[in-house]
């Protein structure tokens, strides 16, 4: 069992508050590592810390060393020569609220290809079927592609969510809380896809269910004020 994603010394600042202190962590490859812990103590945030999407934030600030392990080789996310755009590709990340944008389940789908270039005509078709295949949605909605996104129940948005994520083929995804808005039908389909979804990506999910983790992580650790207090 491989590595993926090696973090040391992870310190995080709003403001100069700090709320993350000297995290260290290891993630396996292929694998579903849970991060728990009540509001407010750094889950988010250190999830964003592995897509950079904090940067945007005015007065945050990140200390530390992270490494993702991109094909053989582990290279420091924020070396700067390292393209934010690339690992946005590499990177995907799913959150709490489905957030299908005001177009039709083809179109949400085939976004980020169009956004990063990577945009092929004649495959497109095909990714997106894969994508909303891999997202256990494609049986129900394979006849109405056309239709808007914001028509599907939370449930199915939530899975359009993912396959748009998984579109670019991601190596690592991030899941903020993917089931707390649906009901535990919708939650369980969602489960279970990450399961499908973990032979070929690494997965960090924070979550707030106890027994949502123990049904699918293979690790876990609980965050309290920021700092790692207890890992299994
Ligand atoms: P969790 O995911 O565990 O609920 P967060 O990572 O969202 O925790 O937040 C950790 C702390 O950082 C909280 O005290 C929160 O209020 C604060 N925080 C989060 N986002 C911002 C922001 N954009 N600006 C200032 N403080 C923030």
């Amino acid at each position: 069992m491989e590595p993926k994603i090696k973090i040391t010394g992870l310190d995080f600042y709003y403001n100069g508050r700090p709320v993350l202190e000297n995290i260290c962590m290891e993630v396996v490859e292929n694998t579903i590592t849970a991060v728990t812990g009540p509001s407010g103590q750094g889950k988010s945030t250190l999830l964003m810390t592995l897509n950079r999407l904090w940067e945007s934030i005015e007065g945050a600030r990140v200390k530390g060393d992270i490494q993702i392990r991109f094909g053989q080789k582990f290279q420091n996310i924020y070396d700067p020569g390292f393209r934010v755009s690339e690992l946005r590709k590499k990177v995907g990340m799913v959150f709490q609220m489905p957030n299908p944008l005001p177009m039709s389940i083809y179109k949400n789908i085939v976004f980020p290809l169009k956004l990063t270039g990577d945009h092929k005509q004649k495959d497109a078709a095909f990714r997106v079927e894969t994508a909303l295949k891999r997202s256990f949605l494609w049986e129900e909605v394979k006849d109405r592609l056309n239709e808007d996104a914001r028509s599907l129940s939370g449930g199915q948005q939530q899975r359009l969510c993912i396959a748009r994520a998984l579109i670019l083929n991601p190596e690592v995804l991030l899941l903020d809380e993917p089931t707390s808005s649906l009901d535990d039908t919708s939650g369980r389909m969602i489960e279970a896809l990450l399961l499908e979804v973990k032979k070929t990506c690494t997965l960090l999910l924070v979550s707030h269910y106890l027994d949502q983790v123990k049904r699918i992580a293979d690790k876990g650790m609980h965050l309290s004020r920021g700092q790692i207090t207890q890992e299994w």
